[in-house]
């Protein structure tokens, strides 16, 4: 059985000795303000920025979800408001969330087959803290590519920052974090590991504006992060276990140039045989607004049923659509941990029943 859901998805099999390791080497009973601890979030966090080339002088926090980074964010460096440019449900969900403690935030929507426009935007002004992108929306699959980022990060109005959420493509492919100055993910999607963990990246520029803010009122307050994560070392109990996985994952997987060039190569496979070949098209029309992590498919609402009900037969399960896009769309995650022999199967899958 492979499942192809973008999110919880497929975790590598590594993860059923990993768990076993974590049992017999003591870490579910683990001190977190010990020195075995410590250590392994030294490593865990030297080894993230060598494997997914983040910058040296970024600060990495972990945190239990994408969600908790939103809210994190609203709370900790949105003393204003925040301008979100999005296309889809997740994008959408993050500028309710900053609506509901800062009433100012605004947002402005764009097509899912266009690229977004930067031109006059009602609501980003001087007065913006954040603008906020979501670089792969897992609802609607598709990705903001290098260059959009660049350009949004060059137009930032004032003092604003670009906070990118990248739930779904890190540590799948290579992003410029160095265009960008909050990038976070959960470890449940690219990442190939159960869900309860996220990992979020501030720049120096983010750093010295949380210290200027200063906001304690929250238990996960950044600032207390920050602090605690000096030595290493977390404001309350963390997932010691998901920090585990974390290190032993990213200890094993290949540097991520490796992996981005697998799934680029593996994307257009996909996308050349569903523009050719099947009854199914690709979601996205616009090959520079497709995702690479996230292959959306549509179809009249009938055969999308018919298409998920007998590849769940044969030990294929699909992602549902999400959204308003639900009944007339299916997602195929093409996430590291599946390997090419399920994306084998499923093309047979497609030629023999739906081509
Ligand atoms: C999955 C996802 C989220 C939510 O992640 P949680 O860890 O469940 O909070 C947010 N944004 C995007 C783009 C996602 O794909």
């Amino acid at each position: 059985m492979y499942t192809f859901n973008p999110g919880p998805s497929q975790v590598y099999p590594q993860v059923r000795q990993y768990l076993l390791d974590s049992f017999d080497q003591g870490w579910l009973s683990a001190q977190h303000r010990g020195e075995r601890f410590v250590q392994l979030m030294r490593e865990t966090i030297t080894e993230l920025k060598n494997k997914l080339n983040i910058p040296q002088d970024y600060t990495i926090f972990f945190m239990s979800s994408a969600t908790e980074c939103w809210e994190v964010l609203v709370q900790s460096l949105t003393p204003t408001k925040s301008f979100h440019l999005y296309n889809g449900a997740f994008g959408e969900k993050w500028l309710d969330y900053a609506k509901a403690q800062r009433p100012a935030s605004t947002g402005v929507q764009f097509g899912i087959d266009e690229l977004p426009n930067l031109q006059n935007l009602p609501g980003l002004d001087e007065e913006t803290d954040l603008v906020c992108i979501t670089q792969n929306e897992t609802s609607t699959a598709t990705q903001l590519r290098d260059g959009a980022v660049l350009n949004i990060y060059n137009r930032l109005p004032g003092n604003a920052l670009l906070a990118v959420d990248a739930t779904s493509s890190m540590a799948g492919i290579q992003l410029k974090y160095i265009k960008g100055d909050i990038w976070y993910a959960s470890v449940q999607k690219c990442f190939g590991l159960p869900a309860g963990l996220s990992v979020m990246l501030l720049s120096p520029r983010a750093i010295e504006r949380m210290r200027k803010i200063n906001e304690r009122a929250h238990y996960n307050s950044l600032t207390a992060q920050y602090e605690k994560m000096l030595n290493f070392q977390t404001t309350h109990t963390p997932n010691v276990l998901g920090i585990y996985l974390l290190n032993r994952i990213i200890h094993d997987r290949p540097a991520i140039k490796v992996t981005h060039q697998h799934l680029v190569d593996r994307a257009t496979k996909l996308y050349d045989y569903f523009d050719q070949a099947t009854q199914l098209t690709p979601l996205i029309t616009n090959p520079e607004a497709r995702s690479t992590t996230v292959i959306g498919l549509k179809a009249p609402a009938p055969l999308i049923d018919e298409v998920k009900r007998r590849a769940l037969a044969q030990g294929l399960q699909l992602g549902s659509g999400y959204g308003n896009w639900k009944p007339t769309s299916l997602r195929i995650a093409n996430f590291p941990a599946i390997p090419d022999a399920a994306f084998e199967q499923l093309v047979q899958f497609f030629a023999r029943e739906f081509a």
